[in-house]
């Protein structure tokens, strides 16, 4: 009797470590980094880079002048991969100043419209009372 309840247990345990298995579920082989071009691979390491030298300083295995070289050097490549990338994600110079002109007439249109901050010039959102980026009351300018 206590060899059966031992064996029906270990059963159900067994079955239960194998249920993923018999139901098909599968983690995906695909990586995140998969999905990254080249320039956003260059950005990611870059940053990534950064933030372990300023870590690095933190912690006490820099001392200042490597510190400061490094940082300078990699700031420099993070400022170089970021600016790639932009310009690879807007497909080139003439798209980039397509997405400035809308920007800049969305800014003139929220201005006009009175959701844009004119402490901050952050775009709120249409019919905003305050702004999201300062808390700024948006209806107090009407009154001044
Ligand atoms: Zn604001």
């Amino acid at each position: 009797m206590l060899i059966l309840g031992v064996v029906l247990v270990a059963g159900a345990v067994v079955l239960f470590i194998l249920q993923p298995l018999i139901k098909g579920i599968h983690a995906s082989l695909e990586r995140e980094d998969d999905e990254l071009t080249e320039t956003e691979a260059r950005k990611r390491v870059a940053l990534l880079a950064l933030r372990d030298v300023e870590y690095d300083f933190l912690a006490g295995k820099l001392d200042e002048e490597d510190y400061r070289s490094m940082k300078s050097r990699l700031t420099a490549e993070a400022l170089a991969a970021l600016e790639a990338d932009e310009v690879a994600r807007a497909g080139g110079g003439v798209v980039a100043a397509d997405d400035i002109e809308a920007e800049i007439a969305n800014l003139r249109y929220g201005l006009r419209s009175g959701f844009s901050c004119p402490a901050c010039a952050f775009t709120n959102g249409e019919g905003s009372r305050f702004c999201s980026a300062c808390g700024l009351s948006l209806g107090e300018r009407v009154a001044t």
